[in-house]
């Protein structure tokens, strides 16, 4: 298999029918990085910033920071990374940071919300970036955004922090993009105001699994009740793809599920051209889609769609047409 997907490594991303797909990896170590020539993926599609706070005795300084980012766009060498804002809180816990007893910290103070709550942190690691990506592109992304002000403050941020760059002298970034991840359901609902004012969006199908159905990602006992290959979460992934793609904005998708074939599969007949997943998803998720006709598969889902009545999951019906073909 593993031999199979290696033959694979070299031709083009494309789907039968001449639809090109970009497939990005998932990263958060620099170590994680040689696999994106490994796989010849298309660059980083999610950098977790967290994991160098969470692998660390206490706070990464500014300039700590900044040296990571240089390293990490050094290292990939022109290859796209979109950054993600420090994503802690819920179960990412810092150990050097006070612990909030809190009921249920998935729905609690995390993400965003300690950025916007503790502005220091997240203009602090907004420079390191800035900085980081002088005369490249700059690209970040900010988690669990639940509204479009949040957004917008967040952004405000970024935009003040370039001020501060030039006033200082340093090179600035060749491009500037600033985006949201759509994993709060109630972003679904405000999606045509949020895609006005982002750059781009990324979803993070993992968490928007969880707060869709409210069951814990991380506990098979409930999550393993709800597919994704079901109505619910396909209408809202195909509402926030089809926004993105009439405001002319792009959408890329960073969850688990991109990273799995018959999901994958589904994503493009929804209309998602852009993935990003972990190293090992690459090769299952090529194969499937170099046999696939995207058109087909389009009309396929929509079909499925418009009669779901009250089945609970369509991947019966998925695995049936991918077997077919
Ligand atoms: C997600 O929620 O789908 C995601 C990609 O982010 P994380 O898994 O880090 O929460
Ligand atoms: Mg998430």
């Amino acid at each position: 298999r593993q031999e199979q997907y290696r033959s694979l490594r070299d031709l083009p991303a494309a789907t039968l029918d001449g639809e090109s797909i970009s497939l990005n990896l998932n990263a958060g170590l620099l170590v994680d990085l040689p696999h994106v020539a490994e796989t010849n993926a298309d660059g980083v599609g999610l950098f977790r910033t967290e994991l160098q706070f969470m692998i660390a005795e206490r706070m990464p300084s500014t300039s700590e920071q900044e040296t990571l980012y240089r390293q990490v766009l050094d290292q990939l060498s022109g290859a796209p990374v979109t950054f993600r804002t420090l994503d802690i809180g819920g179960d990412k816990v810092l150990p050097y940071m006070q612990v909030v007893d809190e009921e249920n910290p998935a729905l609690g103070w995390r993400a965003i919300r300690i950025g916007l709550d503790r502005p220091g942190l997240l203009r602090a690691q907004i420079r390191a970036l800035l900085r980081a990506c002088g005369g490249r592109a700059f690209k970040i992304m900010f988690p669990m955004v639940a509204t479009v002000e949040e957004f917008v403050r967040a952004r405000a941020i970024v935009t003040r922090e370039l001020v501060y760059l030039r006033k200082l002298g340093h090179v600035e970034p060749s491009s500037i993009s600033v985006g949201v991840m759509v994993e709060v359901p109630s972003l679904v609902f405000q999606i045509d105001e949020l895609v006005r004012v982002a750059d781009f969006l990324s979803v993070g199908s993992n968490d928007l699994m969880q707060f869709l159905f409210a069951a814990d990602r991380d506990n098979r006992q409930v999550a393993d009740r709800f597919d994704p290959l079901s109505a619910p979460m396909l209408r809202a992934l195909k509402t926030i793809h089809d926004s993105a793609s009439a405001a002319g904005k792009p959408v890329t998708l960073c969850g688990e599920i991109g990273g799995r074939p018959l999901e994958a599969m589904a994503l493009i007949g929804l209309g998602y051209r852009s993935f990003s997943m972990s190293p090992a998803s690459v090769g299952p998720v090529k194969a499937m889609l170099l046999s696939l006709d995207s058109a087909a598969i389009a009309a396929e889902i929509d079909r499925l769609l418009t009669m779901a009545g009250d089945r609970g999951t369509l991947r019966q019906q998925l695995a049936g047409f991918a077997a077919a073909r």
